[in-house]
C-alpha cells in the first residue's frame, strides 16, 4: 500500500511551499488508495511546540488536506512527533556504531575548522581526517580522559557513486566522495535530522517519499543510513521548490519587501490588508503575509481556489488544463507529470482561481461566509436581530460576483452603519454634490420623492427615478451619483435601485438629509 508522509517542523506558520508538498503528498496517497501520514520533526525544537504546530494543523484541515496518522488522529506506528522517539533513534545509532558504518568522533568543532581552512587554503575539497575517530573503547577513554566530549558521525564511503532513481528528476548521480562524515548524534546523546527522518520512514512503512528539492542533498546519507540498516528504500520523489513572483530564487517568508515591489503583489496584500485591519487582525508580516497560508483564510479565500491553485504549482495534467475540482485532482494526480523546473508563486493567478470558485458558491453559502466578517467589524450588532441576515442575503444577491473574497463583504459596510454614523468619501461628496451647480436642489427634490413612494422595492424606485429624470428634463447622471454618494458615502457600489431598496425608505431620507448637511 502506497504510504506518503510530510514532515513539518513546527515553526509557528503553514508556508505556501509546504503546503505544496503537502498537498502533493495527500493527492499521491489518496490517488493511489494509500495513506497519508503527517509526522513532527521537532528534534531541534526550542519553542511550545503545540503552539508552533497549531496553525500549520489548522492550516492543513482548513485546505482540506487530512491525515490518516500524525498528530490529534494517532495511528499504529505513533509517536508521530521526533522528540518522543528519541531512544528509537539512539538505538539505531547504537547499531551503526556496532556495524562500523558510524563511529564515535571526539574533534573538536575548533578542531574540525582549522582542518576545513586547510584544505580549503589548497583548494581542495574538504574531506574529513578522521583524526579524532575512536573506534575502540582504548581509543574512546583516551581521548574522554583529555575531557573531549565524543558526537557520532556516519563513516560515509570515500570512492563510488550513488545513483538515485528520483520520480520527478530521474536518475540523479553523487559522488560518495563529496559527503561528509556527517553527524547524526550529538555528545548529549540526541539524534539529529538525518537519522531521524530515515527511522521513522521506515518504521511508519513509507513507501514514497515527496518532498522539497532542497532535501535532494540530503538523500545520499540518508540511503547509507537506510542501506546501512538494511532496511527497503523508499521511492524519493523530489518536487521542484516554489519560486518567488518573477524569479527562481525559492519563495520567503521574509522577503515581503521586495515582493511588494511586484504591481500585483502589492495590490492582493493591500486588498487583504484592508479586509484584515477592518477585522481587527494584526498586519505586521509575522502575522500577516501572502506566503503563509493563515493569509488566505483571514481574507476569505476558499480551500478549494487554493488547494487548485497549487496543484498547478510544479504539476500539470497537459499544460492546458487549469481547473480542477478535487475530485479531478484525485483522478488525475500523477508524479510523471511533475515538472523539475520551479514554479513561481503569482498572486494574481491565485486571485482568478479565486474569482472562478467563487462564482461558482450559491448565495446562501456565501451568506454563511460572509457573515462572520460582519460579525469580527462589530457591524452585525447595530440591526435587529435576525434583520442582518436577510440584509446579507440581499447584499450578496445584488452585489454578485463584486464579492470575490468573503472578507469583500465588507465594502458594503455602510449598509451596516447607523445612519448618524455613514462616513463620506469627501472625494465623492465635492464631486457629486459640493461643485456640480443645483445638485443639493435636485437632491432635495428627489427625496421629497422618496418619502411619498408608496413601494419600495428596486423596480418601483427605477421608475420613480426614471419619471423624476424625465419631469426634470436633466440627464440621470445629475442625480444618481449624487443619490448613491449620499445613501452610501461612496462614489461605487452595485445597482443604485437595489442599494436603496435595501436601506429602506427611512435610512434613506435619514441620509440624504445628513448628505445636504455637509455641502
Ligand atoms: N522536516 C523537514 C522539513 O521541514 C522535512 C524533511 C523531509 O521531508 O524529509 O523540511
Amino acid at each position: 500500500m502506497v504510504r506518503t508522509r510530510f514532515a513539518p517542523s513546527p515553526t509557528g506558520y503553514l508556508h505556501i511551499g509546504g503546503v505544496r508538498t503537502a498537498l502533493f503528498c495527500w493527492l499521491f496517497a489518496r490517488r493511489h488508495g494509500g495513506r497519508f501520514v503527517l509526522r513532527i520533526d521537532d528534534t531541534d525544537q526550542q519553542r511550545n511546540v503545540e503552539e508552533a504546530l497549531a496553525p500549520i494543523l489548522h492550516g492543513l484541515r482548513w485546505l482540506g488536506i487530512d491525515w490518516d496518522e500524525g498528530p490529534e488522529v494517532g495511528g499504529p506506528y505513533g509517536p508521530y512527533y521526533q522528540s518522543q522517539r528519541a531512544d528509537r533513534y539512539r538505538a539505531v545509532a547504537e547499531r551503526l556504531l556496532a556495524d562500523g558504518l558510524a563511529y564515535r568522533d571526539y574533534a573538536t568543532p575548533e578542531e574540525i575548522q582549522a582542518e576545513r581552512k586547510a584544505v580549503q587554503q589548497l583548494k581542495r575539497p574538504f574531506i574529513y581526517s578522521r583524526r579524532w575517530m575512536a573506534e575502540t573503547s582504548q581509543q574512546q577513554a583516551r581521548f574522554e580522559a583529555e575531557g573531549r566530549q565524543g558526537v557520532v558521525r556516519l563513516k560515509m564511503p570515500r570512492e563510488g557513486r550513488l545513483v538515485v532513481d528520483d520520480l520527478v528528476r530521474g536518475q540523479v548521480e553523487f559522488e560518495w566522495a563529496q559527503e561528509q562524515d556527517h553527524v547524526i548524534q550529538r555528545a548529549d546523546g540526541s539524534c539529529l535530522y538525518h537519522l531521524a527522518s530515515v527511522v521513522d520512514d521506515h518504521e511508519f512503512q513509507i513507501t514514497h517519499v515527496i518532498r522539497a528539492e532542497e532535501h535532494l542533498s540530503n538523500t545520499p546519507r540518508q540511503v547509507f543510513i537506510a542501506q546501512g540498516l538494511g532496511y527497503e528504500l523508499p521511492q524519493y520523489a523530489h518536487l521542484p521548490y516554489v519560486a518567488e513572483p518573477g524569479s527562481r530564487n525559492k519563495l520567503s517568508k521574509r522577503k515581503l519587501a521586495k515582493y511588494l515591489k511586484n504591481r500585483d503583489f502589492a495590490q492582493r496584500v493591500e486588498h487583504g490588508r484592508k479586509i484584515a485591519e477592518a477585522i481587527g487582525l494584526k498586519t505586521d508580516p509575522e502575522a500577516f503575509n501572502p506566503v503563509i497560508v493563515d493569509f488566505y483564510e483571514q481574507v476569505g479565500y476558499l480551500p478549494d481556489a487554493i488547494v487548485n491553485y497549487l496543484a498547478l504549482l510544479g504539476w500539470s495534467l497537459d499544460d492546458q488544463t487549469e481547473h480542477f475540482t478535487r475530485q479531478e485532482l484525485l483522478q488525475s494526480f500523477s508524479m510523471e507529470r511533475v515538472n523539475k523546473a520551479p514554479a513561481s508563486f503569482d498572486c494574481q493567478k491565485l486571485w482568478a482561481f479565486q474569482e472562478h470558485y467563487m462564482q461558482q458558491v450559491p448565495d446562501d453559502e456565501k451568506i454563511r461566509m460572509v457573515l462572520p466578517y460582519l460579525q469580527k467589524a462589530g457591524l452585525a450588532a447595530s440591526q435587529p436581530p435576525g434583520e442582518v441576515e436577510a440584509r446579507v442575503a440581499r447584499i450578496v444577491r445584488a452585489a454578485g460576483d463584486r464579492i470575490k473574497t468573503a472578507g469583500d463583504v465588507l465594502d458594503y459596510a455602510d449598509f451596516f452603519v447607523p445612519d448618524d454614523e455613514l462616513p463620506y468619501d469627501e472625494k465623492a461628496l465635492q464631486k457629486r454634490l459640493r461643485q456640480p451647480p443645483g445638485a443639493v436642489e435636485l437632491l432635495r427634490k428627489f427625496q421629497a420623492q422618496l418619502a411619498a413612494a408608496d413601494a419600495y422595492d428596486a423596480e418601483t424606485l427605477g421608475k420613480l427615478l426614471h419619471d423624476f429624470v424625465e419631469n426634470e428634463g436633466i440627464g440621470i447622471g445629475q442625480i444618481i451619483h449624487a443619490v448613491r454618494v449620499a445613501v452610501t458615502g461612496k462614489a461605487v457600489g452595485f445597482g443604485l435601485f437595489d442599494t436603496l431598496a435595501i436601506l429602506g425608505k427611512a435610512s434613506c431620507l435619514a441620509r440624504i438629509e445628513r448628505a445636504i448637511r455637509q455641502v
